[in-house]
C-alpha cells in the first residue's frame, strides 16, 4: 500500500512575460515561500517547487511531465501575475491528475499607502485567477478553488482535503481487489460491471480461488499463530471460552491461522481490498470475522458477499482518512427502532465491522453463526463511538456508477445485546428515519456501505466531483419531493457520465 509520505504534489506559478524580468523572480520567489512555508504547516502531502510557467509550451511541459511522474498525484497553481489563459489549453487539455488554484495574494493585506502599477503587475490574483477559472470551466475540467491567504489555516485544512482526495484518487488508480467466491447468489446490488469501474475508478477487481488462499492458511506456522493470539490478548477483552483451556479456544487458534493467510494471501499479490461470501468457504474452518475486522483496520477494504464495490470505496475511504481522528468501516443496515421520535437504526453485521469505530476495548468472542455451516466464529463486539458520520454507497445503476450518501448521528448504544453477538452502531438518520430511508430506496442505495467517521462530506463530493460521478446526498435538507426530481433529472445530466 502507498504511504503519503511517498508521494507529492507539485506547485507552480503561471506567468507570462509583460511585466519583466524582475517581476518574474519575484513571482519566482514568492511562489518558492509559499511551498516552503505550506510544507512546515502540516499539510498530508508535500509540495514541491516547479519553476514558474511563462509560455504555452512550459506550460504543456509541466503537465505532461506531471503525467509521466509516477509519484506526482495533483498540481497545484497560483495564478501571481495574469496568465493569459489560452496559453493553458494544450497543458489543461493533456493533464490527468487533479488540478487545484490556489487563489491566494503573497499579500494578505491592502497597503494602501505604498500601492503602486508596479505592486499591481505584481500581484494579480483577483483577476489573473478568474481568468484561469474560465478556461477551466469552458474546458470542463474538473478544477478546484481554493480562496484565501495562504498562512490561513482554513486555507490550508482545504487543501489539504484537496490533498487526501487526489491521494485517494492515486491509490485507487492502483488498487487491486481480491475477490474469494463470487457474489452471494440472487443478491442484485452487489453485482455490477468490473470493467466499467476499472475504466472509472482505475481498480481492477479479479477472483482467485478459495482453494488457492487455504493452501496459504494452511502454510501458517504455529509460531506466527502464538505470536498473534498474544496480540488478540493484548488488543482485546478476551471471553472466558476463547481463553487458555476455554471450550472455544481451539477456535480462536483456527482464526488467528485464517486472518495470517488472509493476510499473507493479499501481501503477495499486492491486494488492497478484498471480498468473500459464506456460500464459498471451500476448505476454511469459519468464516472471517476478527480477520476481516483486524484487516480492515490496517486499511484494507472489505465487502461481504462478494460486494467488490463497497469494498473498494471502503480502501479509497481509509486511504483518504489516514491519520485522521475517527474510524471506517463496512456498515449495514440491521434493524429498526420505530419508537416515535426516538427512531433508531442499528447498524452491524453478522461478524465484520471495523474495530476503527470501536468505542473502549473490543471484546473478544465466539458464538454460533446460523449460516454457513462451518465452526463458531472469532468475532470482535464493541459499539461505536457517538459523534457524526456518513454512510456511503456506490452502486451500478446500469449505465453508470452512482454514490448515495447519508449523513447521521451515532449515538449511544442504548441498551446492550446480550443475545446478539455483533459488533454495532447505532444512529439517528438524517433528516428523519423516514425521509432518509424513502430516499436511500428510491436511489437504490445498497444496504451495505462504507461507514465513516472521519471524512466529511467535503472529501466525498471532490471525490464524486473529481470522478465525474452522480452523487445523491441525503441530509439534514433533504425533501423527498425534490430528491425524487433530482433522481429523475440526473438521468440527464450523467446520461454519458
Ligand atoms: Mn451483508
Amino acid at each position: 500500500m502507498f504511504q503519503y509520505k511517498d508521494l507529492e504534489i507539485w506547485f507552480s506559478a503561471g506567468s507570462q512575460h509583460l511585466y519583466g524580468p524582475e517581476t518574474l523572480r519575484q513571482v519566482s520567489a514568492n511562489t518558492q515561500a509559499v511551498a516552503d512555508f505550506l510544507n512546515k504547516a502540516g499539510l498530508p502531502v508535500k509540495l514541491v517547487f516547479k519553476p514558474i510557467v511563462t509560455t504555452p509550451d512550459e506550460i504543456t511541459a509541466l503537465c505532461r511531465e506531471a503525467n509521466y511522474a509516477a509519484n506526482c498525484i495533483g498540481v497545484i497553481t497560483w495564478l501571481h501575475t495574469f496568465s493569459p489563459a489560452k496559453m493553458w489549453i494544450a497543458g489543461l487539455s493533456i493533464l490527468e491528475k487533479p488540478l487545484l488554484q490556489l487563489h491566494t495574494q503573497f499579500n494578505e493585506v491592502i497597503p494602501w499607502d505604498s500601492m503602486d502599477m508596479d505592486f499591481m503587475n505584481l500581484n494579480q490574483t483577483a483577476h489573473g485567477g478568474r481568468e484561469f477559472g474560465f478556461i477551466g470551466a469552458r474546458m470542463r475540467k474538473p478544477l478546484s478553488v481554493v480562496t484565501g491567504y495562504w498562512k490561513n489555516k482554513k486555507v490550508q485544512e482545504k487543501v489539504a482535503i484537496w490533498m487526501r482526495v487526489a491521494a485517494a484518487l492515486h491509490a485507487e488508480k492502483h488498487l487491486k481487489v481480491a475477490r474469494f467466491g463470487d457474489n452471494m447468489r440472487e443478491v442484485a446490488v452487489t453485482e455490477g460491471n468490473k470493467v466499467s469501474a476499472q475504466l472509472k475508478f482505475g481498480y481492477s477487481v479479479n477472483t482467485h480461488a478459495v482453494g488457492d488462499l487455504v493452501g496459504v492458511i494452511s502454510s501458517i506456522t504455529q509460531g506466527e499463530i502464538d505470536a498473534l493470539i498474544n496480540e488478540y490478548e493484548e488488543s482485546y477483552t478476551l471471553a472466558p471460552c476463547t481463553q487458555v483451556n476455554g471450550e472455544k479456544r481451539q477456535n480462536v487458534i483456527e482464526a488467528a491461522r485464517i486472518e495470517l493467510g488472509i493476510k499473507k494471501f493479499l501481501e503477495q499479490g499486492k491486494f488492497g481490498a478484498f471480498t468473500n461470501t459464506f456460500e464459498d468457504l471451500y476448505g476454511m474452518k469459519q468464516l472471517p470475522g476478527i480477520a476481516s475486522q483486524r484487516l480492515m483496520q490496517q486499511g484494507y477494504g472489505f465487502g461481504p458477499e462478494g460486494d467488490w464495490k463497497t469494498s473498494a470505496l471502503i480502501h479509497v475511504f481509509k486511504f483518504m482518512a489516514k491519520g485522521l481522528p475517527g474510524g471506517t468501516s463496512l456498515m449495514e443496515d440491521y434493524t429498526y427502532d420505530f419508537t416515535q421520535g426516538n427512531e433508531l437504526v442499528v447498524g452491524a453485521h453478522m461478524l465484520e465491522i471495523c474495530p476503527s469505530i470501536a468505542e473502549g476495548k473490543p471484546l473478544l468472542d465466539v458464538q454460533h453463526l446460523g449460516i454457513g455451516g462451518k465452526d463458531d466464529p472469532v468475532r470482535l463486539r464493541f459499539s461505536a463511538k457517538p459523534g457524526p458520520a456518513i454512510n456511503a454507497s456506490l452502486i451500478d445503476i446500469g449505465n453508470r456508477f452512482r454514490l448515495i450518501t447519508n449523513e447521521l448521528e451515532t449515538v449511544k448504544q442504548p441498551h446492550p445485546l446480550p443475545k446478539l453477538p455483533v459488533a454495532c452502531a447505532v444512529w439517528k438518520a438524517k433528516p428523519s428515519l423516514d425521509v432518509s430511508v424513502e430516499a436511500w430506496c428510491a436511489a437504490g442505495a445498497a444496504h451495505h456501505s462504507a461507514y465513516t467517521q472521519a471524512l466529511t462530506m467535503d472529501y466525498i463530493r471532490l471525490y464524486a466531483r473529481l470522478h465525474h460521478i452522480e452523487l445523491l446526498e441525503v441530509n439534514e435538507n433533504t425533501d423527498i419531493t425534490q430528491f425524487q426530481k433530482e433522481i429523475l433529472w440526473n438521468e440527464v445530466a450523467y446520461a454519458n457520465s
